[in-house]
């Protein structure tokens, strides 16, 4: 079976020199493919690394260097320098990498052989001194890079390994990314909104308005036999009330209605190419759609939730910033078992050290954080410009730690807001038939909302149970964007000294550069 990351690959590169003559070469080549090989053979890390040979010259990193750049399978590139690599020869290379770097500090062997250890070994085995040179000119060039540490067998190295290949997949991924945006901006909502030509400049996806009557065709398109099959499907996949499956019913047709949005949405999605989209409930076609059925009875909110679990990127009342930062997420976190959504801050409940926000949305919650089945439910939304009843899956969220992140636009640059968040166990909510989650923000909820708050963050943001925020970390060293990170060691005096120093460094890094 074709695995998620398949189409991806990680370059490696030996660095080494030819001083110590050809033999050296030869035993630097042959730890590095063990080397590689062990990595690929312990199954910690989801793409495949490959080989790419010792670099012994300017030369010959100037040309690894551009091959990686042109190679759309390579989404980023691991350095190791063996033996001393003088790092002169890696200036003209790296100044031309346009792909993630992630600098390895390890070294063949784990253990010094005291007993037989001579002149020999220590020519070939010099990894603590030659990627201190190489790390010396990486820090001289700013280059932006994540450096891991540690013996290449352990476990926990691995990992750090897999987070960053993981990111770099996901980075790869959002470069040619397309968001549709069905419907604008909900009214005058600043945070939710940004600047399309710097996201494209920044983060590298691309955002595109796509007017509900370009949506029409492909509504008129979808045949009823494939409606009535997904509805069949809803009804084999989802837990739901036996009389929903009731024809002559109005629950029953709302049912069929939100089966057409998703097969719409879905067609239009695969025609474009695109790989999210944003909705806005004031705008789903004609306004007598009852009438006329040129549009959809309601906003998609079903079709939401499983095209989000299919890893589309959504986000609600034109968020498009959201919407490519959960396919983000949910790109990098594929095969991981817990699954991530886009939420919104939707009710407080103040209780001392049990404080904690309700994340919620009107419908449109992944079930892929689902605690238990589903529940397919008809019911009355009284928002926007439909007032009609319509289907959606209802369940509760895992407990579990978990991240939250969201990207605002401060007008001259990105900010990405991470927080470290514990899912708890909600009270039953019958009268609020939506998915939700409830959660402490760490490192408590009155720190953590503050924090939240001082910084511009969204009510609106993109969840997972699977990252950490190591993952954060590579993703806004990757893009070269500012990111707070709100944890157990927040204080909100630290985080208004990181907020002021900031505004600083980023004033003067845009005059720099
Ligand atoms: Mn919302």
């Amino acid at each position: 079976m074709k695995k998620p990351f398949d189409n991806y690959e990680i370059w490696w590169v030996t660095g080494a020199q030819l001083l110590y003559g050809g033999d050296a070469v030869v035993q630097v080549d042959k730890h590095s493919k063990e080397m590689v090989a062990g990595l690929n053979d312990s199954g910690n890390i989801p793409i495949q690394i490959v080989y790419k040979g010792t670099a012994n010259s300017s030369k010959e990193v100037e040309a690894v260097m551009k091959a990686a750049n042109n190679d759309d399978k390579c989404v980023g590139i691991i350095t190791w320098m063996h033996t001393f690599s003088p790092a002169k020869m890696w200036i003209h290379g790296l100044q031309q990498l346009n792909k993630p770097l992630l600098h390895f500090h390890t070294q063949y062997n784990e253990k010094i052989p005291w007993s037989t250890m001579d002149m020999d070994f220590m020519n070939l085995n010099q990894s603590a001194h030659g990627d201190r040179e190489f790390g010396h000119i990486c820090a001289r060039m700013r280059l932006r890079r994540k450096v891991v540490v540690g013996y290449w067998k352990d476990k926990k190295i691995q990992e750090k390994i897999a987070v960053w290949a993981r990111v770099s997949a996901a980075w790869a991924d959002s470069q040619d990314m397309l968001i549709l945006r069905f419907g604008d901006q909900m009214n005058n909502v600043a945070v939710t909104d940004g600047d399309k030509v710097a996201a494209e400049q920044v983060l590298g996806y691309h955002v595109d308005y796509m007017p509900f009557s370009d949506l029409l065709p492909y509504f008129y398109d979808v045949k009823d036999a494939d409606v009535d099959a997904l509805v069949a499907e809803y009804f084999k996949e989802y837990a739901h009330d036996k009389s929903l499956e009731d024809k002559s019913t109005v629950e029953y047709k709302k049912v069929w209605n939100s089966a057409k949005a998703e097969l719409t949405l879905r067609a239009v999605l695969k025609a474009k190419g695109a790989k999210g989209f944003t909705t806005n409930f004031d705008d789903l076609g004609d306004v007598d759609v009852e009438k006329t059925g040129h549009g959809f009875d309601q906003i998609p909110g079903l079709a939401s939730q499983r095209l989000m679990a299919e890893g589309y990127g959504f986000g609600a009342e034109g968020d498009w910033k959201s919407a490519a930062l959960y396919r983000t997420v949910w790109f990098m976190t594929q095969g991981l078992p817990k699954g991530c959504s886009f939420l919104e801050d939707y009710t407080l409940h103040f209780d001392g050290k049990r404080s904690a926000i309700l994340q919620a949305h009107m419908l449109e919650i992944c079930p892929l954080i689902a605690a238990e089945k589903p529940r397919l439910e008809v019911h009355h939304l009284g928002i926007g410009i439909r007032k009609t009843p319509t289907a959606r899956l209802v369940f509760t969220s895992k407990e579990g730690k978990g991240v939250t992140a969201t990207v605002v636009d401060m007008g001259n640059r990105f900010r990405l807001i991470v927080n470290d968040v514990d899912c708890i166990k909600p009270q039953p909510l019958p009268k609020l038939p939506v998915a939700s989650a409830l959660w402490i923000p760490a490192p408590d909820f009155e720190t953590g909302a503050a924090a939240w708050i001082l910084a511009g963050g969204t009510h609106h943001s993109c969840f997972s149970y699977d990252i950490t925020p190591e993952y954060w970390e590579d993703y806004a060293e990757i893009a070269g964007i500012e990111m707070l990170h709100i944890n157990e060691r927040t204080t909100i005096e630290s985080f208004k000294r990181e907020l002021r120093i900031n505004e600083i460094y980023y004033m003067l890094n845009k005059a720099l550069t």
